[in-house]
């Protein structure tokens, strides 16, 4: 039985005073024992939210990381072991404003998921396709080469213990859901690669819903076999709402 996992991503977003009222919020909700709850604050509020998030049930993960693995001359950039030295516990790997916008490619994705994992952090692998890839009928294509990336590199027991979100792009921010039946369907694919290379792995390996999830829809999301949680962004953004789809990940 996997244990399910509920992330909330708020990418750019936050001030000091805005971060604690967010976090004031998360700690009077009711979150249920047998779901994990990670959020994912800027780089420049997660030792805010470590400190205050401390001693409760929720996590704290960061968006990236550096691919470099030892610290040094990367201006700009922050190492694993950094985020692991701060007390971060994930990482986002490959979000798809990342790839898209920033132009991180598979290569490097591939480099930051090894490094992240050897630093101890969860990498958290943020895979899907764009439109107009599903309207040509590449959605299976485009998100098995994506999670290949990972394995053809560092084989399929990265994955042990690691998180897969199936985000597609054109859900992402914009209101679109994909369905309940649309997002198992890539899930049971994503499953069914892993298992190819290793039963266990894809027995155990968590694999996240990501695009527009909210309240409302989270329950029927949750509800598909292969579904075990979601990446949330704008709904994690309010501590009400996020706190009502993490406990709909609960059993
Ligand atoms: C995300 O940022 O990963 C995301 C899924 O955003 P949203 O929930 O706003 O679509």
């Amino acid at each position: 039985m996997r244990r399910p996992l509920v992330a909330g991503n708020w990418k750019m977003h936050g001030t000091r005073a805005s971060v604690a009222e967010l976090i004031e919020g998360l700690t009077r909700q009711a979150f249920a024992d047998d779901v994990d709850v990670v959020v994912f604050p800027t780089l420049l509020h997660l030792t805010q939210a470590v400190a205050a998030l401390d001693g409760s049930v929720v996590a704290v993960g960061a968006q990236n990381c550096a691919a470099q693995a030892e610290q040094g001359a990367l201006t700009g950039e922050v190492a694993a072991q950094q985020l692991v030295d701060a007390g971060v516990r994930y990482v986002l790997i490959g979000h798809s404003e990342r790839r898209s916008l920033l132009a991180e490619s598979d290569a490097l994705l591939v480099r930051k998921f090894a490094v992240a994992r050897d630093a101890g952090l969860v990498p958290v692998l943020c895979v899907g396709e764009t439109l107009a890839e599903r309207e040509a009928g590449q959605t299976f294509a485009v998100v098995k080469a994506q999670v290949a990336a990972v394995i053809d590199a560092l084989g399929v027991d990265a994955f042990v213990g690691g998180v897969i979100a199936y985000e597609p792009v054109w859900a992402i921010g914009t209101g679109l859901t994909a369905t309940p039946e649309q997002a198992q369907a890539v899930h049971a694919a994503i499953r069914e690669q892993l298992a190819v290379c290793s039963a266990q792995v894809a027995q155990q390996a968590r694999i996240l819903y990501g695009g527009s999830v909210k309240a409302a829809s989270a329950a029927e999301l949750f509800g598909m076999p292969d579904i075990d949680g979601g990446l949330v962004g704008g709904a994690s953004l309010n501590a009400d709402e996020f706190g009502a789809i993490c406990r709909a990940a609960g059993n």
